[in-house]
């Protein structure tokens, strides 16, 4: 069979299961679970490909909401990553519900392909990309070891061939002071909220002085107790991103100062932690076009790899290790911003439903593509490893 017949099947195949996969996507979204509480989720999607005929495991690297999903053997082995978290409050307003569901449904349409050429289709499930960067722990752990080439499609106001995503590390703090009464004796008080707040003023100036790219920007998580106590104890977060590894980690020392200034200044003690870490998305030009021209055969219009870069992912972790792409579908009007709510309605519209399955089919053009040609696998992680 040649690949243009099996490319025709494959888009039947995913047109075939739009019913099902558009009543997962919505429910999903009705049952928003954030990072790895995702118990439902994994369970319906992993319970999808198990009645597909695809080889489970859950529970992969010590995550309870991940789980890999196996079609064939050998290689190339082609990974569809699958979202499913939602954010705290907001709900389903990133579009993981149309990301999984999308990976899931290419997987199944993708099955003549690999029963044509050989190779692997692996769907990961990765849980908590919003809060806890569930894909760089499942790099750490392993997970992509015997991957060769990564992928996954992303709701968005746009079509794109891939993004580009900062680096970024959060970074936890906390001041301790001494609490007094705020009137009768303040004298006595080590403020622990004007250390924050000195941070932040720190913070303020130092961004008149950075690289235009690089972003930083916190939350204060406890501000006080009363207002008639002299605060002992404040925390925050904070989030510092940069285009490149090098740059973050300058940025990283003087962003640490501000704070450091402020517990100088006040008499507070400060305590930090650096937490979770998020790689740059470094995107794989070949894959991208080969995303690009499968797109445009289904009728989308994706814009090229971006110069800039503008939120961060753990996908930049996964790009890390494999070749990587991160295209988008447009589901909502241009400009509408991800964690909005007009951005969750749009996750169930019938953009959005459009988008998964378009989604669904590029990803499965795709990866007949990879499986067809060993030459064009060969291609993309000769540019991976130049780039490295
Ligand atoms: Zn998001
Ligand atoms: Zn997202």
């Amino acid at each position: 069979m040649d690949t243009g017949k099996i490319k025709s099947d494959v888009v039947k195949r995913v047109v075939a299961q739009s019913n099902k996969l558009v009543a997962l996507s919505h429910k999903i979204h009705d049952n928003p679970e954030t990072g790895f509480h995702e118990l439902k989720a994994a369970k319906w999607l992993s319970a999808y490909l198990e009645i597909s005929g695809f080889e489970i495991e859950r529970g992969i690297c010590d995550l309870p909401t991940a789980f890999r999903a196996t079609y064939g053997s050998g290689s190339p082995a082609i990974a569809l990553m699958a979202e499913y978290d939602a954010l705290p409050e907001i709900g389903h307003a990133c579009g993981h519900n149309i990301i999984c569901t999308a990976a899931i449904g290419a997987a199944v349409a993708a099955k003549p392909a690999i029963d044509q050429f050989g190779g692997r289709i692996v769907v990961l499930g990765t849980p908590a990309e919003e809060l806890f960067g569930g894909k760089a722990i499942m790099a750490e752990r392993g997970a992509f070891k015997d991957i060769d080439i990564a992928m996954l499609v992303h709701p968005s106001s746009h079509d794109l061939s891939s993004a580009r995503a900062l680096a970024c590390i959060t970074l936890e703090v906390e001041f301790f002071g001494k609490a007094a009464h705020a009137a009768a004796r303040p004298e006595e008080g080590i403020n622990a909220l004007e250390a924050l707040i000195l941070s932040f003023n720190g913070i303020n100036s130092l961004r008149q002085h950075i690289n235009e790219r690089a972003r930083i920007h916190g939350i204060i998580t406890k501000g006080g107790d009363a207002p008639n106590v002299v605060p002992d104890h404040t925390s925050g977060t904070f989030l510092v991103r940069a285009v490149d590894e090098a740059y973050l980690e300058d940025l990283k020392v003087k962003v640490l100062s501000c704070f450091q200034a402020a517990a100088l200044a006040t008499g507070a003690r400060l305590k930090y932690t650096w937490k979770e870490y998020y790689a740059p998305l470094r995107a794989n030009t070949a894959l991208a076009e080969i995303m690009a021209t499968n797109m445009r055969s289904i009728g989308r219009d994706p814009q090229p790899i971006p110069d800039r870069a503008s939120g961060s992912s753990d996908v930049g972790n996964v790009s890390m290790l494999v070749p990587t792409i991160h295209p988008e579908v447009a589901i909502a009007p241009p400009k509408t911003s991800l964690h909005s709510v007009e951005f969750r309605t749009a996750a169930v519209s019938a953009g959005g439903d459009r988008g998964l399955i378009d989604g669904a089919k590029a990803l499965a053009l795709t990866a007949v593509d990879l499986l067809a040609d060993k030459d064009l696998v060969r291609k993309i992680k000769g540019e991976f490893l130049s780039a490295k």
